[in-house]
């Protein structure tokens, strides 16, 4: 069985899986892997914006760039006006191209739905490493986007594993990003936590995939 792994950080990655790489990285792609392009928010303040919107304009082309990500919004980290901007610019390029985005938002799901309330967007949404509780999850679910969950399913300590639990398999994916874990790990845990078989959860998201892709 092939599991989709929707975002992970891993360029030697032979799963069915979207590689994330950062604008610097772009040198990497290979022509047989999935990727997703994007300035991550911690960068915003160190990096030449221009030069690295310009890199991702030309990659977000690229047949098997998949998606702009992961961009997105992270109050822990500094510059948040910045990084909105930077967010918005990198949406801008999403839209042009047609293709999914794939965010990282950390306590900051309020700007998150003021800006889903006023792009109106018709691309695909899909937020990665979903941190947030059930009545967010319902308002991001109102726009159609997408909940990814990767290792926070095995903390129990979480609120994560109940969230996951009560979301509409219609909405999820399924990923490792930077943990030192496999994507079968994470949909056998997933499969469990849902009740279903893995063979279940996987055509599921696998549909998703299509209607996103
Ligand atoms: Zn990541």
């Amino acid at each position: 069985m092939q599991f989709i792994n929707i975002h992970n950080h891993n360029k030697q990655c032979t799963n069915l899986a979207l590689i994330n790489l950062f604008p610097e990285d772009v040198a990497a792609i290979e022509e047989t892997k999935f990727y997703s392009v994007g300035i991550h928010p911690w960068e915003v303040s160190k990096i030449d914006i221009d030069e690295q919107i310009n890199t991702i304009k030309k990659a977000a082309s690229l047949k098997n760039v998949l998606a702009i990500g992961e961009i997105g919004l992270d109050k822990l980290h500094s510059n948040f006006d910045l990084q909105k901007d930077v967010f918005l610019k990198q949406i801008n390029i999403a839209k042009e191209v047609e293709k999914p985005i794939i965010i990282h938002c950390v306590k900051a799901f309020s700007e998150l739905l003021e800006i889903l309330k006023t792009e109106k967007l018709k691309i695909p949404v899909i937020i990665h490493r979903y941190s947030g509780n059930i009545t967010i999850a319902g308002e991001l679910l109102k726009f159609g986007c997408y909940l990814s969950f990767g290792h926070e399913l095995f903390n129990t300590k979480s609120k994560t594993p109940k969230v996951f639990k009560k979301l509409p398999l219609e909405n999820i994916f399924l990923e490792t990003d930077d943990a030192e874990i496999t994507i079968e790990a994470v949909y056998k845990k997933a499969a469990e936590i849902k009740n279903v078989t893995v063979t279940e959860i996987n055509e599921k998201i696998l549909s998703n995939f299509n209607i996103c892709f």
